[in-house]
């Protein structure tokens, strides 16, 4: 499978707090390209359906409750090695492990609101990238 792009969200926390300019910008130097990109909103229903593979987890309930709390920008990425080079570029689940200079390192504030979401798979990637894009919607 190709190995090109990524999907990525920028989450309820760093929407609200009017990061997602500086979040966008440090994606785009790193040469990420923007494929398609919107601002929406998830149900809770919605929010349940896109972590349906933590939903034995017990941060469930409150992972969906907060991701479906405020806005949200859904963005596809392409650059070569997408998936590996942008979980790189965002840093660990949680801020406190989190390199210096990665982006949730900048913009979390915690293990749950932490700023942005990563594809972890080339398969997830393509997967979550259709929940939120139509073809008709991708420029690249
Ligand atoms: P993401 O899938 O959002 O890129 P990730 O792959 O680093 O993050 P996952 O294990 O897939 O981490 O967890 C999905 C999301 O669930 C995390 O980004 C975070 O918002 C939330 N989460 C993960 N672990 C916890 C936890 N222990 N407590 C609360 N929320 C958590
Ligand atoms: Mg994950």
């Amino acid at each position: 499978m190709a190995n090109n792009r990524t999907f990525t969200m920028i989450k309820p926390d760093a929407f609200g707090a009017g990061n997602s300019g500086a979040i966008l910008k440090m994606i785009e130097e790193a040469g990420f390209k923007i494929v398609a990109m919107k601002a929406t909103k998830l149900s809770p229903e919605m929010a349940g359906k896109f972590y349906e593979v933590h939903s034995e987890r017990p941060f469930y309930a409150a992972l969906c409750a907060y991701m479906s709390s405020g806005p949200i920008l859904p963005v596809i990425l392409e650059k070569d090695n997408a998936v590996e080079d942008f979980r790189k570029l965002i840093g660990a689940t949680n801020p406190a492990d989190a390199a210096e200079g990665t982006i949730r390192k900048i913009f979390a504030t915690s293990i749950e609101a932490n700023a942005v979401h990563g594809s972890d798979s080339d398969e997830n990637a393509a997967i979550e990238g259709n929940f939120f894009f139509s073809q008709f919607e991708r420029v690249l």
